[in-house]
């Protein structure tokens, strides 16, 4: 028996849910590539995404995922045998330096704890021992989704400059674009990666880069430099080559609109919104974790990111019970724990697309789950996160 019927609630941090009406947009036929409006859509999304990441410095849409947009970020402004700083806090600043090593960098990590934020007193001592300036840039990610962490970006900016330090300081914001607070350039960020499929809204397959001053004045030297990803190239007058191809049109079609909606609601209101129905997951971990049986993952509650809620079983409980029953019987799609947290760990997803009835089914799923798999939860989780919700929203 089941109660799954009607849409399923795609809980899982990326892809994120697609509005129907970027999903409606995308549906058009194909469109001349030298023609049909594209330029301009071109020049509108660039403009828009600069405007998203808060720069006056450049932006560039690869047909890529998160991924690629790293790799893209990376030979851009390095060079072969250069060293960089790698921030651990999770899994994702990680696997950015393990595609820097993998293209002949020498990748030293910061070690970190996945049940916490990146500590900026750590890099300002580490950076300080860097006498020779051997560190030429440090990669952090701005909520690492798998610990469910948030990094304090500007407190990580204060660090390098406090260490007198000339790395650049290169930011992964896959999941937190358009979703939490970023400020490139007031917060002194040298590059910024991110991807259209979390808090874009968008179907995978678009990866985005933005250049600051800094960056853009290294770029020239760094010999990683490779056809499809190098910026010089993107940056002439001819619009095929801002794809170094043929663009991906029903891709930025869908984009445009994404970025339509996100302009309307305005970013104010939507990282408010984050932060609302973040706190409402929070509450009801909270009150399930009196059952001992889980618990956050994250041990600050500051640290704890607007877009994602890492849980941790407790006592080497297997997560995928509770998984398996909220998709199967509820039709909620919840996510599995990565990295070092697999088979460890749930994680729910409230990034994007998303809004009280969603969060509220969401967490009532899980609720019904831990009821009948029997699983010891403190009991009024999701009526914390109403009671939250109703404190918060005025009328
Ligand atoms: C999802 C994610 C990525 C990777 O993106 P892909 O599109 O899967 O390559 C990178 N960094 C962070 C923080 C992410 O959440």
């Amino acid at each position: 028996m089941t109660v799954r019927a009607g849409r399923e609630f795609l809980s899982i941090p990326g892809p994120t849910t697609i509005p129907d009406a970027v999903l409606q947009a995308m549906h058009q036929p194909a469109v001349d590539i030298y023609g049909g409006g594209l330029p301009q859509m071109t020049d509108s999304i660039l403009a828009d995404l600069s405007r998203l990441f808060r720069t006056k410095g450049r932006s560039y849409i690869y047909i890529a995922n998160g991924h690629g947009a790293w790799e893209a970020a990376l030979t851009n402004v390095l060079s072969r045998g250069e060293k960089i700083l790698v921030l651990e806090s999770g899994r994702f600043a990680l696997g950015w330096g393990e595609a820097a090593d993998r293209l002949g960098i020498k990748v030293e990590i910061l070690k970190g704890d996945w049940r916490r934020a990146v500590r900026p007193a750590e890099i300002e001592e580490r950076l300080k021992k860097d006498k020779a300036g051997e560190i030429r840039a440090i990669l952090v990610a701005q909520v690492d989704t798998a610990s469910g962490v948030v990094n304090d970006i500007p407190a990580i900016s204060r660090a390098v400059k406090a260490a007198g330090h000339p790395a650049l300081l290169m930011v992964d914001t896959v999941a937190s674009l358009s979703c939490m607070k970023f400020e490139m350039d007031e917060w002194g960020i040298d590059v910024a990666v991110s991807a259209g499929q979390k808090g874009l809204m968008t179907s995978p397959g678009l990866g985005f880069v933005a250049a600051g001053a800094r960056a853009r004045a290294i770029h020239p030297k760094a010999d990683l430099r490779t056809p499809y990803w190098d910026w010089t190239a993107r940056e002439g007058e001819e619009h095929y080559m801002k794809y170094a191809g043929t663009p991906p049109e029903h891709l930025l079609f869908g984009l445009r609109k994404a970025l339509d909606m996100i302009w309307a609601e305005g970013l104010e209101n939507i990282f408010l919104r984050h932060r609302l129905l973040a706190e409402a997951v929070r509450r009801a971990v909270s009150v399930w974790s009196e059952g001992q049986a889980l618990n956050f993952n994250i041990a600050e509650p500051g640290e704890r990111s607007d877009t994602v809620t890492t849980i941790l079983m407790n006592g080497g409980r297997d997560p995928e019970q509770l998984r398996k029953y909220c998709n199967d019987k509820c039709g909620v799609v919840i996510g599995i724990g990565i990295g070092a947290l697999t088979g460890k760990a749930l994680r729910i997803a409230h990034m994007g697309h998303v809004n009280a009835p969603m969060v509220l089914g969401t967490l009532g799923a899980v609720e019904v789950g831990l009821n009948a798999l029997g699983i010891p939860h403190g009991k009024g989780g999701v009526q914390a996160a109403i009671d939250w919700l109703g404190e918060q929203v005025k009328p």
